[in-house]
């Protein structure tokens, strides 16, 4: 990940996005969310999204070897607070989602997706962002967001169309 400096320094742009919880010492971020809870940021002023957590731990540690995933010791994927992170391998990391319980996520099993993407489909129907914004914040098809801002049902989609379980299936495993 390459960190361009302008007003503020990564670590500042941590700080502003996130409030800490006094109780569990997370770091939450309030900005936006991809669609599997993972906080996501803009930076450098090209129109990429980062993962907050991924972006948090460079600015504080330092790079992410490209074969090692950040998992969250405090099972909470809005979490940045880099004490709460730790580097592990891709068979650490499965092992890590099975055992708290989010396989069904990265499986798509039609209630879990269902569930995730009524969430997804409420902010998708309140959001400003244009079409082709969404479909790049979300992974999901044009067709997607279309069906979910005319409000169709969309649970019919999401379990016909495999291609965005497959695509975030995808996203899980760079994290
Ligand atoms: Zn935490």
């Amino acid at each position: 990940m390459r960190m361009t400096a302008k007003n503020t320094t990564p670590k500042q742009r941590i700080e502003l996005g996130s409030i800490p919880e006094p109780m569990s010492g997370c770091w939450l971020w309030e900005g936006r969310t991809f669609v599997d809870g993972y906080g996501s940021l803009k930076w450098g002023g090209k129109r990429r999204n980062f993962y907050a957590h991924r972006f948090s731990w460079e600015a504080h540690k330092g790079a992410i070897p490209d074969n090692l995933c950040m998992l969250h010791e405090c099972d909470n994927p809005a979490c940045v607070n880099p004490e709460h992170l730790f580097l592990g391998d891709r068979l650490a990391n499965n092992r890590d989602r099975d055992a708290k319980g989010r396989k069904v996520q990265v499986r798509g099993s039609g209630h879990g997706m269902a569930k995730l993407t009524e969430d997804q489909a409420r902010t998708i129907q309140a959001s400003k962002l244009s079409g082709p914004e969404l479909t790049r914040l979300y992974g999901i098809s044009k067709a997607q967001v279309s069906a979910i801002r005319t409000g169709k049902a969309w649970t019919h989609l999401i379990g016909d169309d495999n291609e965005a379980i497959r695509s975030i299936s995808f996203e899980f495993s760079k994290i």
